[in-house]
């Protein structure tokens, strides 16, 4: 397994919570920036034999134009037409009909949208410029186009959220009844709108605990409905799990484009600088050989998201040992943290939301 990511940094505007590699859309660059990302992979197309998942992430691809958005899928064809999943990331209220019709020609299969919520009073709070029926549309939109594999992303434990907010997302979601869906708790991360808001005293996070209330009440709810927990943020109907998203956590390499893009093509991982102007004349900012003690420590971190956790007859495979004595692990075995059951080793589902307390002991 070998994935492509390919990130397109333009937005419409930035949302409150965001600390992605993204800028603000300005027409001129989008020429530019489709030129450089075409060098860097043609630069990088003998790592690319053998791609079997593409996902072209942001930032917000869609805010390109059908014609520059039909020269990158046309020049990625090769790759798209040999890969099982193909996916793009979309703001919903941008999706038109043209462009699902390219995006079916040219071969994507799976449409991941930024939802959020679709409480208008949270759009608003989270710098999101849709409304529920923009998303609706899109679906329509997608559906009547071929896609049926559509994600929707939502964030949940914003300020100001309560229980009903988090029901009625919910709600929304079976009755859209697409087959992938994302719940992110909302991580305040340094200079994003929201951190400057708090350290001026104007925004109030929620509690943990009620946080940890509203993330069991989408597990159970989201499994009443059909959908399997396969990773702490993730659920899906069967044979919908993301296989794009499975190779970062199982490990596996994939190659990275773009400005802010990291890629990991063993023994290397590298980054690509996050700035534009850096980006367009240097490409990549570091890479750093990976050794097998760093490799280790992020097959567990990854690992270790996934509900059915790590083999442990993999891992001695691969590493001629056990993570039990590579790790100090015992102890959240006995505390019951961490479980052991045939060949896995797997954080339960009721265990997730302390889940950082073991991965503290791989950083
Ligand atoms: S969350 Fe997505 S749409 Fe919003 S600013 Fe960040 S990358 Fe752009």
């Amino acid at each position: 397994m070998r994935g492509l990511y390919i990130h397109m940094p333009f937005c419409k505007q930035i949302c409150s919570y965001c600390d992605f590699p993204k800028m603000v859309s300005s027409i001129e660059n989008y020429r530019i920036y489709l030129d450089a990302i075409k060098k860097e992979i043609n630069s990088k197309r003998n790592d690319l034999e053998g791609i079997t998942s593409i996902y072209i992430g942001g930032g917000t691809p869609n805010v390109y134009p059908d014609n520059l958005l039909e020269e990158l899928l046309d020049y990625i064809y090769p790759y798209l037409k040999n890969s099982k999943e193909n996916t793009i990331e979309c703001n919903p209220e941008l999706i038109t009909d043209s462009q699902a019709k390219l995006f079916y020609k040219y071969g994507i299969n799976r449409v991941s949208l930024g939802v959020q919520s679709i409480s208008p009073s949270a759009l608003s709070l989270l710098g999101r410029h849709h409304k529920m029926e923009d998303v609706t549309q899109a679906i329509n939109i997608l559906r009547a186009n071929h896609i049926q594999n559509i994600s929707m992303d939502f964030i949940f434990g914003f300020p100001n959220e309560d229980i009903d907010t988090l029901l009625a997302d919910l709600d929304y979601v079976y009755s859209m009844n697409v087959p992938h869906v994302s719940f992110y708790s909302l991580i305040l991360e340094d200079k994003t709108i929201f951190s400057y808001l708090l350290s001026k005293g104007k925004l109030k996070l929620l509690d943990d605990d009620i946080i940890a209330d509203m993330y069991d009440i989408i597990n159970k709810r989201m499994k009443e409905h059909g959908y399997k927990h396969y990773e702490v943020s993730n659920y899906a109907k069967e044979g919908f799990e993301s296989i794009h998203n499975e190779l970062y956590w199982k490990e596996e390499e994939y190659v990275g484009i773009g400005m802010g893009a990291s890629g990991f093509i063993k023994p290397y991982r590298y980054s690509n600088y996050k700035s534009l102007k850096k980006y367009l004349e240097l490409v990549e900012e570091e890479k750093i050989e990976i050794d097998s003690s760093e490799e280790k420590k992020e097959f567990m971190m990854l690992g270790l998201r996934m509900l059915d956790g790590i083999s442990l007859s993999y891992y001695e495979m691969k590493y001629h040992s056990s993570p039990i004595l590579d790790f100090d692990l015992s102890k959240h075995i006995d505390s019951g943290i961490l479980k052991i059951e045939d060949d896995r080793l797997f954080i339960p589902e009721d265990k997730l939301f302390i889940a950082n307390i073991v991965y503290e002991e791989f950083v």
